[in-house]
């Protein structure tokens, strides 16, 4: 608040930077999922917006998205580019507009929380990648999960706290790994 000009340079930077990105092989491979499962939920910490880029559609953000925005006084959001012609870009209601991601010390959005808490009781197949789940809220989504009785997978590059209740781990890049997942899950329906 009280700077808004230096929050907004260092938005406008990052923001560039995550647009020149593109969904690697492990977002495809999430994506790909979509045609070989009845149903597939995403529940990410990411807010690059790369999830949705690669194809994904039913998608839960749990610390927002770089690509939008909203308006801190009446919550009116904007998806479009900003105008930063005159400084600061303000709502018609005169309010400042902010990223919608969620900052240090700020709660998760309820509704993306509530639902990927949902989707995570209601799951078959609970895959966990390229996190070190050790962050809660979000990491209570595997626990919840698995009491629930689903089939837990961990993608991580090392070993995690979680690694001792899930039934499957694979060390290494999702980059590398949910492709062959995908491999072999194609090459088992054929
Ligand atoms: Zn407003």
């Amino acid at each position: 608040m009280r700077n808004p000009q230096m929050v907004w340079e260092w938005y406008n930077h990052r923001r560039k930077i995550i647009h020149e990105a593109q969904p690697n092989a492990g977002h495809l491979a999430i994506a790909e999922m979509q045609s070989l499962f009845d149903e597939v939920t995403v529940v990410t910490q990411n807010i690059d917006n790369l999830h949705r880029r690669a194809g994904s559609k039913n998608i839960f953000e749990l610390h927002g998205n770089i690509e939008r925005n909203f308006c801190i006084n009446c919550r009116t959001f904007y998806n479009e580019e900003l105008d930063f012609s005159h400084g600061v870009p303000k709502c018609k209601c005169g309010g400042l507009i902010r990223p919608d991601v969620v900052w240090f010390g700020e709660y998760l959005p309820e509704d993306q929380f509530e639902g990927s808490e949902r989707a995570s009781v209601l799951s078959d197949i609970f895959f966990v990648v390229g996190t070190s789940a050790v962050v809660y809220p979000a990491a209570g989504l595997v626990h919840a999960a698995k009491r629930a009785g689903a089939f837990i997978v961990e993608i991580n590059i090392e070993g995690t706290e979680i690694s001792s209740i899930c039934d499957e781990s694979f060390l290494g890049e999702a980059g590398k790994i949910l492709p062959e997942i995908i491999k072999v899950i194609n090459t088992n329906a054929n």
